[in-house]
This record gives structure tokens, C-alpha cells and sequence, in this order.
């Protein structure tokens, strides 16, 4: 094996180690997030609203649909956010705050885009004028490749930690 080819797989595998630690880490957040929303609509006082399997909420973000009903379109167009559910009416994003989530996952997916990349190139010993040119690209196309997703896992999110509340009247 040739120093590049060891380089490209130990590029390789330190992305993976990382990128799975940070998914592990995501996963136990959610999952915690999740109690807690369960904790307080068991509350009498709470409206019980039914909250989807993860199977469901998960294929609904990437299909890019409303969380709560799966009807309504989270996007119109490739960046632009509903305001509202057009099927069950609910609020999708309370506050401008929440552009941070979705551009920190962009960001994340748009850097292990561009890192797995180098390490490809690497591998194959490609220079490094290449190497940069490549993985710049990788990191904008990828970065903006994931806005639709990143936008609708987030809403995704908001609503497993219950920040999307379902008015009562809406809620069946
Ligand atoms: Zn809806």
C-alpha cells in the first residue's frame, strides 16, 4: 500500500469514528427530547396529541412533508418554508431563531461531504491543486443540496421535542 492510499483510509475511517459518535450523540438527544414530550402530555390537563413512530416522522422529513399530519408541504419551492401546514394548519416555525438549526446541519452534511471526498482523492493521490478544487465543490453543491432536508428534519425535530404545538380543535 502507498503512503497516500494509508492516508486516504485513515482520513477515511476518522470521519467515520466521528461522524458515527456525533450520530450516537444526536440519537440519545432526540430520544431524551422525545421522553420529555411524552412525560407532559401524560399530564391530565394536556391535550393528547398522537405522535407518529419514528419510522413515519422520519420518512415524512424526507419526503419533506408535515410531521404532524403528513399531509401539508414543509417547502414551497427548493428553499422557501411554509408559514403553515396547508393539511392540519399547524405553525411550523414560531420564531426566525430556527434558521440555526437547519444551516448547522447543512454545514455538517456539507463538510463530511467535502472530508469523504478528500479522503477519495487522497487515496488515488490526485495533487493537491485537485484535491482542493474538488472538495470546495463537493462542499457548496452539498451544502446546498441538503437545504430541503436539513429544513424539513429540523421541523422534524421542533415537533419530537414539542415546540410545534397542535391547537386543540386541530389536533385528532
Ligand atoms: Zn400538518
Amino acid at each position: 500500500m502507498t503512503t497516500d492510499q494509508t492516508l486516504g483510509i485513515t482520513i477515511f475511517l476518522t470521519i467515520t469514528v466521528v461522524g458515527l459518535l456525533t450520530l450516537i450523540s444526536v440519537y440519545l438527544m432526540i430520544g431524551m427530547a422525545a421522553q420529555d414530550y411524552g412525560n407532559r402530555h401524560e399530564q391530565p390537563k394536556a391535550q393528547p396529541v398522537a405522535r407518529p413512530a419514528a419510522g413515519v416522522l422520519f420518512w415524512r422529513a424526507m419526503r419533506r412533508k408535515c410531521p404532524i399530519c403528513g399531509r401539508g408541504d414543509v417547502l414551497h419551492g427548493y428553499f422557501h418554508m411554509n408559514q403553515n401546514c396547508s393539511g392540519c394548519g399547524a405553525v411550523f416555525w414560531k420564531n426566525e431563531g430556527e434558521w440555526t438549526g437547519p444551516m448547522l446541519i447543512d454545514f455538517i452534511f456539507a463538510l463530511a461531504a467535502s472530508l469523504y471526498t478528500w479522503a477519495v482523492l487522497v487515496y488515488f493521490s490526485y495533487s493537491v491543486a485537485a484535491q482542493l478544487a474538488i472538495t470546495g465543490a463537493i462542499a457548496a453543491f452539498g451544502g446546498i443540496a441538503i437545504m430541503p432536508w436539513s429544513r424539513s428534519l429540523w421541523t422534524m425535530f421542533l415537533f419530537v421535542t414539542g415546540e410545534i404545538e397542535v391547537a386543540p380543535e386541530q389536533a385528532k
